[in-house]
């Protein structure tokens, strides 16, 4: 492939992405957030108790919060530590010792209630069983020889590559000179995550700030345009991810000029000379992105 033919597949990914996020969330992404919202927030202590105990877990919920999204805890799981919080009345005859007091000093001022915290039990998604959340749109296709041609051009760049288990539920990290992916994502996955965190490597170590949106837009509108390059299907993946961290079609068009350089270096260095193109399933337009 030539740098006129790269550019020209790199161009009407761009087009197709800028269209996508014009549409709008995908009906997927509709029913991911509205199970996800389910999933409570924890506290950063919370967040490392977890961490502490089941460094692989990647959603977490307590034994009636699954039995409500339609799964049931295993025979035999252990649940993992936490503290909840809750609301106690102070007793005047004799004090709770269940309970830690968080604010022993404001006895005179708040004399009634207090917050407390007592131990709960949560499980991860892997100790549970029964109907399959709804997942984030996902990549399909084989990205064969290329994804290790990928993991060359990071080793190549000076980017260490490494996989952990747990991620706190990321799938990929980009720590600047070091990249981490989540153990066991199937090829296509594997292959846009790289290529995401690549960008972010690429693009987003140099020191100056930028917002998540613009840092996200990016480095996702990166993965599409190479994933699009070498034949995979990212269906609305991108879009969905674009728009999941408030991005939209304007976001990606200030950064269209990096997006597609990177982009570019990128499908050069891993394709060589091979024949690459867009699935069928995408349309073949002029490769002129307009956005004001
Ligand atoms: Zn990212």
């Amino acid at each position: 492939m030539n740098s006129k033919e790269v550019l020209r597949v790199a161009n009407r990914a761009l087009c197709d992405l800028s269209d996508a996020l014009d549409r709008g969330e995908s009906k997927e992404l509709t029913k991911y957030l509205e199970v996800m919202g389910r999933f409570h927030q924890y506290s950063l202590g919370n967040q490392i108790l977890i961490a502490s105990q089941r460094p692989q877990a990647t959603r977490v919920a307590g034994f009636f919060g699954w039995r409500r999204l339609g799964r049931r805890v295993n025979k035999g799981e252990r649940g993992i530590r936490i503290l909840a919080p809750i609301t106690v009345r102070k007793r005047t005859t004799s004090p709770n010792h269940d309970a830690v007091s968080q604010n022993q000093n404001d006895q005179h001022t708040c004399p009634e209630i207090r917050i407390a915290f007592r131990a709960a039990h949560v499980f991860d998604i892997e100790q549970t069983s029964g109907t399959p959340l709804p997942a984030f749109p996902h990549v399909r296709g084989e990205p064969g020889v290329l994804l290790q041609r990928l993991c060359e051009f990071a080793s190549d760049s000076s980017i260490k590559l490494e996989y952990a288990a747990g991620l706190g539920g990321a799938e990929g990290v980009s720590l600047g000179g070091k990249i981490l992916l989540r153990t066991s994502l199937d090829p296509a996955a594997e292959f846009g995550v790289l290529t995401h965190e690549l960008a972010h490597e690429l693009m987003h170590h140099d020191g100056l700030k930028r917002s998540t949106t613009l840092k996200e837009t990016e480095a996702e509108a990166v993965a599409y345009v190479v994933g699009c390059a070498v034949g995979l299907n990212f269906g609305t993946h991108s879009s969905d991810y674009v728009r999941l961290h408030q991005g939209d079609a304007k976001t990606l068009a200030d950064s269209l000029g990096r997006i597609r350089e990177t982009a570019v270096r990128i499908i050069r260095a891993i394709t060589h000379d091979d024949i690459v193109g867009l699935p069928s399933t995408q349309s073949d337009r002029s490769p002129v992105i307009v956005h004001t």
